[in-house]
């Protein structure tokens, strides 16, 4: 099923990207909730984590990888931030198209509700 995140991607609906490269994309999410909210994903449609194969492992490692390159780029390494992936109903996954969150810009509470 194609998703919103999907049409990010294929230049369909805007976006506000900060990073780009071959395999992922990353951009502000629509309604941060912290001053600082970036999404990060994979260009191949992956519907969540759970869906991710053995050939998805190196994928994997260049999302997270990808994070403190971003996280550089816009100022919030030093300070720190929270990266999350939310999977499926009791995770509070609401667009299923693999995605990771950076979270930054305010002392986050743990644990998370
Ligand atoms: P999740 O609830 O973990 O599936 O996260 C989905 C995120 O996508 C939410 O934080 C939404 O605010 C965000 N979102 C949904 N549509 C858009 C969009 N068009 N542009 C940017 N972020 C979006």
């Amino acid at each position: 099923m194609t998703t919103i995140f999907k049409k990010i991607i294929d230049k369909e609906i805007p976006a506000k990207v900060l990073y780009e490269d071959d395999l992922c994309l990353a951009f502000h999410d629509v309604n941060p909730q912290a001053p600082t909210h970036v999404l990060v994903i994979p260009k191949k449609e992956i519907r969540s984590l759970n869906e991710a194969s053995t050939e998805d492992k190196s994928l994997l490692g260049h999302l997270l990888f990808v994070c403190p390159t971003i996280a550089r780029q816009i100022g919030i390494a030093e300070n720190g931030y929270r990266v999350v992936v939310n999977t499926n109903d009791d995770g509070g996954q609401t667009v299923f198209h693999l995605h990771l969150h950076i979270l930054a810009g305010r002392a986050l509470t743990w644990p998370p509700g």
